[in-house]
């Protein structure tokens, strides 16, 4: 198999402290969410299914990835993480195969998290999806997910941009159990993204006086071009020699932010 698909992945230290921006009632959710999955026999008691499969959407850079991650560190799973275009192939049964072996591997390592991003590259309509291969490979992954008590243990976790794009089947509860809408984040989201992003790092004070106007003037952006803002200004700072990012330096990254073309102003400032 030359991808690496069906690997477990290193998980990074992140908890759901280091997402900013969800929605109070979508954290009460995950919490609930995760009480369940964790004590799954006192769930059974009052008639809880642990869930089998979540699904996570909304645009690109919210943080559904980070989403994923947190969880599995919350329950202490082994993390396998994919992107759904890992089993697009063109010779029939590949995709297939791999899906299975996804699976296969995840199950001797329970508790596990599958995390598929991108998964409308793997269950998208069939009808407008099209073709053999990815016909098979979206059935076994639903075979897959049908598994039955082969699952105990296994929390399947997808992520997309694009809901519209997805199989009904696929999303049948039983499968696809939570549905959470990960938005780009509004200004108190905002906010709470700068203070993850903007902790550990040194700030001129005019620059730290500015971030709550920075919150509000940011409107729009996701947390992953927040994070990339400080990332840059932090560079920018280092590579003049200085330890504190000032004003300037965030002034020119939230430019480069917005012309959407922050790696090619560092390499050519
Ligand atoms: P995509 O749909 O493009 O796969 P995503 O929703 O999975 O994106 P992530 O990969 O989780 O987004 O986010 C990328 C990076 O952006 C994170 O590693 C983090 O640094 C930052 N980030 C994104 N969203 C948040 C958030 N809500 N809170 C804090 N940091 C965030």
């Amino acid at each position: 198999m030359k991808n690496s698909a069906s690997k477990s992945t290193p998980l990074p230290d992140i908890t759901l402290d280091d997402i900013g921006g969800l929605p109070e009632e979508m954290k009460e959710e995950i919490h609930q969410t995760l009480s369940i999955i964790k004590d799954p026999k006192r769930a059974s008691q009052v008639g809880i299914q642990a869930p089998k499969g979540i699904l996570l959407y909304g645009p690109p850079g919210t943080g559904k990835t980070l989403l994923a991650q947190a969880i599995a560190n919350e329950i202490g799973a082994t993390f396998y993480s994919s992107s759904g275009s890992a089993f697009t192939e063109l010779f029939v049964g590949v995709g297939a195969s791999r899906v299975r072996t996804l699976f296969q591997n995840a199950r001797k390592q329970r508790p596990a998290v599958i995390f598929i991003d991108e998964v409308d590259a793997l269950a998208g309509k069939r009808k407008e999806h099209g073709g053999e291969e990815s016909e098979k490979t979206l059935t076994e992954v639903l075979v897959q997910l049908d598994g039955g008590n082969d699952n105990e243990g296994i929390l399947f976790i997808a992520a997309t941009n694009r809901k519209d794009m997805l199989d009904e089947a696929f999303l049948r509860p039983g499968r696809i159990d939570y549905t959470f809408n990960v938005p780009l984040p509004d200004t108190n989201g905002r906010r709470e993204i700068i203070d993850i992003h903007t902790k550990g790092r040194l700030l001129a004070d005019e620059v730290y006086a500015s971030l709550d106007v920075l919150a509000e003037s940011t409107s729009g952006f996701s947390g992953a071009e927040l994070s990339s803002l400080f990332e840059t200004a932090s560079k920018r700072a280092i590579r003049d020699g200085r330890e504190e990012i000032g004003k300037g330096d965030l002034d020119f990254a939230i430019d480069r932010t917005i012309l959407g073309s922050t790696s090619r102003a560092l390499n050519d400032p």
